[in-house]
C-alpha cells in the first residue's frame, strides 16, 4: 500500500493544511496527517486536541487518519513503513526551510522521498498563526478554517 505522511504543527488545522491533505488522498491510497510533539514548543491547542479538531475536519475522506508522533520523522515512517513526506509551499519563503529539511531527511533515511504541493492560490497567505491572530481579536476566521473547528478556536480565546 502506498502511505504518504503529512507533517506540522496543526496548532490548529487550517483550510490551506485541508486543501492539501484532501489533494494528497486523490493521490495515495493512505494519507496519514502526522502532528508533531514539540516540547519545547506549547502551542495555542495541546497535541490531543488538534488530533481530535483534525478527526473532525477529515471525516469525510476515508482513507486519511491522523497521528501524533513526537522524535524524528524518519523513525516514525520507518516504523510504520512510509515511504512519502508530502509538504505544502505556500511561498518561496517556505521553500529554503522546506529544502533544507528534506535533504536533512534524505541524508537520515535515503528510501525516503520528499513531495512538495503548492497551495492553491486562494489559501497562499494562511497559517495557524494568522489565524490565530484574527481569532484572538474576535476577527471572522469563516473561510479560514474548517466550519466544524471555528467554534472551538474562538471558545478558546473567549476563554482566555
Ligand atoms: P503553519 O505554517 O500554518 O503553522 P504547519 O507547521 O502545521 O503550519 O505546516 C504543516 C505543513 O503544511 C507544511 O508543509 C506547511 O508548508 C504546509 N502549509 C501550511 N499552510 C498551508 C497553506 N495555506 N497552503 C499550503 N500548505 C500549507
Amino acid at each position: 500500500m502506498n502511505i504518504a505522511i503529512y507533517p506540522g504543527s496543526f496548532d490548529p488545522i487550517t483550510n490551506g493544511h485541508l486543501n492539501i491533505i484532501e489533494r494528497a488522498a486523490t493521490i495515495f491510497d493512505e494519507v496519514t496527517v502526522g502532528v508533531l510533539v514539540n516540547p519545547d514548543k506549547k502551542g495555542l491547542f495541546s497535541i490531543e486536541e488538534r488530533v481530535k479538531l483534525i478527526e473532525r475536519a477529515i471525516k469525510h475522506i476515508p482513507n486519511v487518519k491522523v497521528k501524533s508522533f513526537s522524535g524524528l520523522l524518519v523513525d516514525y515512517m520507518n516504523e510504520n513503513d512510509i515511504k512519502v513526506i508530502i509538504k505544502g509551499l505556500r511561498a518561496i519563503s517556505d521553500f529554503e526551510y522546506e529544502f533544507q529539511m528534506s535533504l536533512m531527511n534524505k541524508k537520515l533515511s535515503p528510501d525516503i522521498e520528499t513531495l512538495f504541493m503548492m497551495t492553491c492560490t486562494q489559501y497562499s497567505y494562511l497559517s495557524s498563526s494568522s489565524v490565530k491572530q484574527v481569532a484572538a481579536f474576535g476577527g471572522c476566521i469563516k473561510d479560514l478554517v474548517p466550519d466544524e473547528i471555528i467554534e472551538d478556536i474562538m471558545l478558546k480565546f473567549r476563554g482566555k
